[in-house]
């Protein structure tokens, strides 16, 4: 079983003593290789003057992000909207062909990933909510996007509900390494995909997961189950017979999977 993977795994801590925080384009090193943007800076075309840049982090809406040049070596972005609802495209990341690891931050008013479709370097990909949102998930009109992405090892989406085609284009992403998924959608679409990513780890691919937290009777160590569209934490212990029912949902659907033989 793996572990639940925090946002802090995939943009290491070390990383961020590393940032510039641009305040004047004359005050940066030719050399900077990691690079944080926001307020006051208008525009992002300067950043072809740092050829060396790796890393990026932009706080900004669309005015700013439209701006943003091809950058070759640019390999990691990390992208927040400044005002939350002041980004609304991801069109300029066609861009930054490069990318292997992106990190959208908090794009509520992002619908579409198909500019990702473009992104055929990347490895890591996070899309999440603000932490202070999670009652209000973000919609995406579909993930069909990212199912062509094959240079993915690992996918994480917190926060999100999606208008069409819920889960199944992810069905495709076999060669996926590592899946978080949060805990919002039906159990069929989970089974699912744990009968479709056979190789794949993550704890939305199990019918339960530990949290960590002991039950107040036994102290047995408490689980989520899987694929209740109001997330649910049971003792497996006390409740041992509403968490055997829904794993024994959970494999039954996983086996009534097409794939479900699988490798
Ligand atoms: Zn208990």
């Amino acid at each position: 079983m793996s572990s639940i993977v925090s946002p802090d795994d995939i943009n290491p801590l070390e990383d961020h003593d590393r940032f510039m925080i641009v305040r004047n384009w004359s005050d940066v090193p030719p050399k900077a290789t990691h690079l944080a943007i926001a307020k006051p800076i208008a525009s992002l075309a300067p950043l072809r003057d740092f050829p060396q840049l790796r890393h990026l982090r932009i706080f900004g809406g669309d005015a700013l992000l439209c701006t943003l040049v091809p950058l070759p070596e640019l390999c990691s972005l990390r992208l927040s909207a400044v005002p939350s609802k002041g980004l609304t495209s991801l069109e300029p990341l066609s861009n930054v062909v490069n990318l292997e690891r992106l990190i959208l931050h908090h794009l509520p008013q992002v619908k579409s990933l198909e500019p990702l479709g473009a992104l055929r370097k990347l490895k890591d990909l996070l899309i999440e909510i603000s932490p202070c949102s999670v009652t209000t998930l973000h919609e995406l009109n579909s993930l069909q996007p990212l199912a062509g992405l094959r240079t993915l090892e690992r996918l994480e989406l917190r926060g999100i509900r999606v208008r069409e085609l819920g889960l199944r284009p992810l069905e495709q992403m076999t060669w996926l390494r590592h899946l978080v998924v949060n805990n919002r959608f039906e159990i069929e679409d989970f089974a699912r995909l744990a009968a479709a990513l056979p190789t794949t780890q993550g704890f939305c691919l199990h019918p339960s997961v530990p949290v960590g937290i002991p039950c107040d009777q036994c102290q047995h160590e408490k689980v989520m189950l899987i694929g209740r569209t109001r997330p649910t934490i049971a003792c497996p212990q006390c409740q041992a017979k509403h968490v055997e029912r829904h794993v024994a949902r959970f494999q039954q659907c996983k086996a009534a999977y097409p794939n479900a033989a699988g490798p």
